[in-house]
């Protein structure tokens, strides 16, 4: 058994949909589990589309808990607030609450 252009397509395909490497080793029959995963290893796939790991879902943040920091300047085109998660009872998120009170504590 080799890997032909068709059955390397079908294998990216096939573990992109999150497929188990042992339900693609049937699929495409004539090869081991293991040498679907060293394969899928080879072309740079990795496990993130297995269900177990799937991609974190965007966190949706409400609008009194978005990070102040302005990002740019005023008046311009790209100006916009961070909107990460802010600190509880602060108006920024972990990053610039460093920022904006670094100072403060060291003076
Ligand atoms: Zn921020």
């Amino acid at each position: 058994m080799s890997w032909t252009e068709e059955r390397i397509e079908k294998l990216k395909k096939l573990w992109g949909s999150g497929k188990t490497a042992a339900e693609i080793a049937e699929a495409l029959g004539d090869v081991t589990r293991n040498a679907v995963i060293g394969k899928a290893n080879r072309l740079g796939l990795s496990a993130k589309s297995t269900p177990a790991v799937a991609k974190p879902k965007k966190k949706v943040i409400p609008a009194h808990r978005a990070c102040q920091w302005p990002i740019g300047h005023p008046g311009e085109d790209n100006f916009h607030f961070c909107g990460d998660e802010a600190v509880p009872s602060k108006p920024y998120c972990l990053k610039h609450c460093n920022m904006a009170y670094q100072n403060k504590d060291n003076s």
